[in-house]
């Protein structure tokens, strides 16, 4: 064999589709060259991915709640840090307030 294997045809072997006669051609071709077995190694990350990946869609009212959360979570923040600014001294927590004291 004297070509180079495609991207689909390692994959293809990667997931187990190919007919075993071709399975072999790939995977001893893999073994001998090594611009094929570092394209296989990207295919082999790209499957590990996917295979990852959550199949399904986040359900709409699971992405307004994580929304929600995100924006209250935001507001929190913004209020906390406001209140810090406005009485410094007041802070309940002294390692709170050494730790968002500038270091000189
Ligand atoms: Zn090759």
């Amino acid at each position: 064999m004297t070509e180079h294997v495609t991207s689909e045809q390692i994959a293809d072997a990667h997931a187990g589709l190919l007919a075993a006669p071709e399975s072999r051609l790939v995977t001893a071709h893999l073994a001998s060259c090594a611009e094929c077995a570092a394209s296989g190694d990207q295919v082999a990350s790209v499957s590990r991915i996917l295979a990852g990946a959550p199949a399904e869609i986040i359900p709409p009212e699971a992405s307004a709640a994580l929304q929600a959360a995100i924006a209250a979570e935001a507001a929190r923040r913004a209020a906390a840090a406001q209140q810090q600014e406005e009485e410094p001294a007041r802070s309940a927590d002294p390692l709170l307030r050494r730790s968002c004291t500038p270091s000189r």
